[in-house]
């Protein structure tokens, strides 16, 4: 029978490439969303996968929505927490709102997927999370400290419950991508973004397939012995600068 998977945020930008590449892979995929409905019935329409819906920074919600997932599904092997907002702002002028809202959504969110799959994986002896931070939790970012701070939250999490998991087959690994073409970058301001550009030595953002691509390497049965490793998917940028 096809393993299942949940991608958070996978209806839209890096997030639907990895739901389409992993139903490519022969994985029964559940693609979560949190507010976006036409943008999720149209992806579901187009790709025939089911679509869910569920705030991923709310504990309860995550609860009735693996539940949901298994009951349609079957249990969970693979859990790729995707989902991810920003809400950008020089520390000295960001609010406690935009704060708490990118903590819980990006890195509390975390916590909730993986803590509410983790027993069924260790009592089937089989897993695999795989967390998309990004490169700027491994190096911060201007007015991203609260982004930043998420995101490598996310390493520190990976690091230590791929420790716990690691006997239990279950692997637990980050991907950091650089800037990837996606409705997120496209919010950043064209003389900022060509700056950045300037600052990948390949020259370009990175294509949503390019992420996929990694988390599907990673998701695959015989990657069981990349564990607790952080993938760093960015042009060459994180060590050109
Ligand atoms: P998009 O903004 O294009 O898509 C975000 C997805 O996350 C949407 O499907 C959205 O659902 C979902 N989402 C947002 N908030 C919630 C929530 N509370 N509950 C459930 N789902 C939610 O983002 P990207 O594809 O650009 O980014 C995906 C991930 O990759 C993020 O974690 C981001 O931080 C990370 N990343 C992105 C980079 C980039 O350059 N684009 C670079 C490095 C990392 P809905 O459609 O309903 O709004």
């Amino acid at each position: 029978m096809a393993r299942v998977a949940i991608v958070t945020g996978g209806t839209r930008g890096i997030g639907r490439a990895i739901s389409e590449r992993l139903k490519a892979d022969g994985f029964t995929v559940a693609a979560n969303y949190g507010g976006n409905d036409a943008a999720a019935q149209a992806f579901s329409s187009e790709t025939g996968i089911a679509v869910y819906k569920w705030d991923v920074g709310d504990f309860d919600a995550c609860t009735a929505g693996v539940a949901k997932v298994e009951a349609e599904l079957g249990p969970v092997d693979v859990v790729v927490n995707n989902a991810g907002i920003t809400r950008d702002a020089t520390l000295h002028k960001m609010t406690h709102a935009q704060w708490d809202e990118v903590i819980r959504t990006d890195l509390t969110s975390v916590f909730n997927m993986s803590r509410l799959v983790i027993e069924g994986m260790r009592a089937r002896s089989y897993g695999r999370i795989i967390n998309i931070s990004s490169i700027n939790g491994q190096k911060g970012q201007i007015g991203q400290t609260n982004y930043s701070a998420a995101k490598a939250g996310m390493i520190g999490f990976t690091k230590a419950l791929a420790q716990e998991a690691a006997s239990k087959g279950i692997t637990v690994n980050v991907i950091a991508p650089g800037y990837v073409d996606t409705e997120m970058v496209a919010a950043v301001p064209e003389p900022v973004l060509q700056k950045i550009i300037g600052t990948i030595p390949v020259g370009r953002l990175g294509k949503a397939e390019e992420i996929a691509r990694t988390v599907s390497f990673l998701a695959a049965e015989d990657a069981g012995f990349i564990t607790g490793a952080t993938l760093t998917v960015n042009g060459a940028q994180y060590i050109a600068g």
